[in-house]
């Protein structure tokens, strides 16, 4: 099939790439000219494992390219996918912008028959509503379809090849037809209903793993309290097939650009309908809370006297295996701190640039590596679990430090790995060590 991309972030970039692969022929289209001419260029804006490879490959063999030219591309094609982005605005509403100027495009370059797939996250209703903003510009047929995204940052690609399910929302036979054909080789789990329905898994969906961390999140906090050790509380409980082991690992909180933006859009959603999702709002405010935990230990730790020490922050990405920083625990975290009078030094693999970009003030010293981060410290805290810093040799790091002091924000450490060290060590609902 013949198939755009339109907006080629962390969501188009992946879809292009992997529709390319299954043998599609795919232009993938950005208003940024920056972005595009990196592609052009054979190089890949985003860190994404796996994503280089295959959209060289893809690009070698013909069928993927890259371009800002929406109108040219829109022509060429028989699908339309858009996978702009849906930033939330103050409210906590979706900021619909990028979207309708999208579609504004598509109406004007439309020459033919063509399927206009959503698969940016969009609250209930935006299809049918962008459906009409097309129809009334212009006399060429087209079906609109809901095609939700469900990949994770950090594994997109393999999540894209091998997703649990797709959902197709669509009110017309045929196009969901077509967009069924396009997806079975991917999976034999194929959902296809009506568009609301569709818009609304998507939103239902990550609200539920939301709903599960903040869960285990005050868990944790309880355990600690409790003299319970929370990794093994969530063992225990993810055993039974009801509940399931995923998303049951205690923390600082989610971040990145979904799980917060998605959870207000859906409290507003329903707000909009007079529906006050009073469980939803519980779970945003103690996420919102949990990022400072690392904060509250450090606080314990220091007898409330955090100005003038040396904290060290591994981790800046709200998770490890992407560069994605947007709303990372680590940014208020770090915020906190340096107003606070404490001298923060930070790192991360890949995330340095990205975070320095939407941190934007002064104060921090940026670092190269994990264990010169450490150099001198009062106390380290580990808020993203990238695999490196698993590995350092705790007894190198306690030796690098001022004082030995760890706060494992992500579990990251067991108990044995600290035997014949001297760190005071804190984590997320299990015992402290020290
Ligand atoms: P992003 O910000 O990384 O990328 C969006 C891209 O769209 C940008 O490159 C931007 O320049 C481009 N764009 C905006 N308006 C355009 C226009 N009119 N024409 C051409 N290009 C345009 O966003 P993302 O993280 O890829 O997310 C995209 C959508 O997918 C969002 O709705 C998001 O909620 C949803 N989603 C994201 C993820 C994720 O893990 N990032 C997962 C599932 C769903």
């Amino acid at each position: 099939m013949n198939i755009t991309v339109i907006g080629t972030g962390y969501v188009g970039l992946v879809s292009g790439v992997c529709y390319a692969e299954l043998g599609n022929k795919v232009i993938c289209v950005d208003k940024d000219l920056g972005k595009i001419e990196t592609l052009q260029a054979g190089e890949i804006p985003i860190y994404e494992p796996g994503l280089k490879e295959l959209a060289d490959k893809n690009c070698s063999a013909g069928k993927l390219a890259f371009t800002t030219d929406l109108t040219e591309a829109v022509r060429q094609s028989d699908i339309i996918i858009l996978a702009v982005g849906t930033p939330p605005m103050p409210s906590g509403e979706a900021n619909m912008a990028y979207i309708n100027q999208a579609a504004l495009d598509i109406a004007e370059a439309m020459n033919g028959y063509k399927i206009i797939a959503i698969k940016s996250t969009v609250p209930v209703g935006t299809n049918e509503r962008i459906h009409e903003l097309i129809r009334t510009r212009t006399s060429e047929p087209f079906d609109s379809i809901s095609l939700p995204e469900f990949l994770r940052e950090g594994s997109a690609i393999k999540d894209t090849l091998n997703p649990d399910r797709i959902v197709i929302g669509a009110d017309s036979g045929s196009a969901a037809d077509t967009m069924v054909e396009l997806h079975r080789p991917l999976t034999e789990q194929i959902i296809v209903t009506d568009i609301r329905s569709a818009e609304m898994i998507k939103y239902a969906s990550n609200a539920f793993l939301a709903t599960k961390i903040s869960f285990i999140n005050e868990i944790a906090n309880i355990c600690e309290k409790v003299g319970a050790d929370v990794t093994k509380v969530a063992e225990g409980m993810g055993y039974d097939k009801r509940i399931g082991q995923s998303f049951l690992k205690a923390g600082i909180g989610y971040g990145g650009s979904c799980f917060p933006k998605d959870t207000r859009a859906l409290i507003q959603i329903a707000g909009n309908v007079d529906y006050e999702f009073k469980l939803l709002r519980s779970v945003v405010e103690v996420n919102q809370d949990q990022r400072f935990n690392v904060i509250r230990k450090l606080e314990t730790i220091f007898n409330g006297q955090l100005r003038g020490k040396t904290v060290a922050v591994w981790g800046l990405a709200f998770k490890p295996n992407t560069d994605d920083v947007r709303d990372s625990p680590a940014l208020e975290i770090i915020q906190y701190l340096v107003e606070n009078g404490v001298k923060v030094k930070a790192y991360d693999p890949i995330a340095m640039e990205n975070f320095k970009g939407l941190y934007g003030k002064e104060g921090v010293i940026w670092c190269n590596q994990a264990l010169d981060t450490a150099q001198d410290s009062d106390a380290l805290c580990l808020l993203t679990e990238w695999d490196e810093f698993a590995e350092v040799d705790l007894n190198l790091l306690q030796s690098v430090m001022k004082q030995a002091i760890l706060i494992d924000g992500r579990n990251v450490f067991k108990e044995e790995d600290l035997l014949g060290t001297d760190f005071v060590y804190y984590s997320v609902g299990r015992p402290s060590l020290n």
